[in-house]
């Protein structure tokens, strides 16, 4: 089998939020195998220094708290004296709380909209700021992808606020991608469907996670390498003319 990736990332430097675990772990082995320098952002330092010491010296780990703007600078400025600027940005740290509203404290819908909204704004602001200074429009490198989810589209009993701080991503994407639209700056979201990775791995130990699992109209859950193809596409030179978009990748999950 070739698992060569289709698109080249040879010549960027990379970031991804979240790269500690699940989708951003994976879409961090990706890019370095694709040929990008790789920046690996957690709060988990141990994780993603593991990571990177297994991926090699194309990648740095460094520490990231997507909700604390002097932790999104501080991360931007390591990655920029190791590798130059960062033209692939990967908005992919996110969080959820479970359970219905009537049971949900405020504070864990404030925790939501600190690291689901907030925190991809800081990234991709820092981001876009960064390569504008760097030149961008001329060059038009910029690649920013923005994690969103089905939920943005699909309602389903649980989660309401994650919900909609995944439908608030997709319109910020396309507001971002209007404001940069002149700055050699894309912005996509990609909305994955039900992946088992940490962010639900407790639901999917219960009935009901496995009762939702065989409810999904292929029976079963969309696996993480369905959306590389996708995420590669966006983050190289090849998708130099697609901004504002929002693509479902989601195993037909949401059909
Ligand atoms: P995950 O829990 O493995 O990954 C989320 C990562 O974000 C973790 O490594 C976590 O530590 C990190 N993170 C959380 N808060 C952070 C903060 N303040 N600063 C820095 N990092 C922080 O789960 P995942 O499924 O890999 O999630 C990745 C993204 O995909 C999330 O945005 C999630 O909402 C989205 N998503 C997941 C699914 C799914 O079914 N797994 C479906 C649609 C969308």
């Amino acid at each position: 089998m070739d698992d060569s990736p289709p698109f080249t990332l040879s010549g960027r430097t990379a970031l991804i939020a979240g790269a500690s675990s699940g989708l951003g772990e994976g879409f961090a082995r990706l890019f370095a195998r694709a040929g990008a320098n790789v920046v690996l952002g957690a709060r988990r330092l141990d994780r993603v220094a593991a990571l990177a010491a297994e991926i090699g010296p194309k990648a740095l780990a460094v520490s990231l708290d997507v909700t604390d703007e002097a932790s999104v600078m501080a991360a931007f400025d390591s990655a920029e004296a190791r590798f130059g600027t960062v033209s692939s940005i990967v908005c992919n740290a996110g969080t959820a709380n479970g359970g219905r509203s009537t049971e949900v404290p405020s504070q864990g819908v404030r925790s939501l909209l600190d690291t689901n909204l907030l925190g991809v704004w800081l990234i991709a602001r820092e981001g876009a700021r960064r390569l504008i200074a760097s030149g961008s429009r001329e060059r038009e490198d910029g690649r920013i992808i923005l994690i969103g989810s089905i939920t943005a589209m699909q309602n389903w009993t649980g989660d309401a606020a994650y919900a909609a701080t995944k439908a608030a991503v997709a319109h910020l994407g396309k507001q971002f991608a209007k404001e940069w639209v002149r700055q050699g700056i894309n912005v996509n979201t990609v909305q994955p469907g039900w992946i088992h990775t940490e962010i639900n791995d407790a639901f999917y130990q219960t009935p009901a996670g496995e009762a939702q699992k065989l409810g999904q109209n292929r029976r079963r859950l969309q696996d993480a390498e369905s959306l590389h193809d996708i995420m590669l596409y966006l983050a190289s030179d090849r998708s130099r003319s697609v901004t504002g978009g929002v693509f479902t990748i989601d195993d037909g999950q949401s059909l």
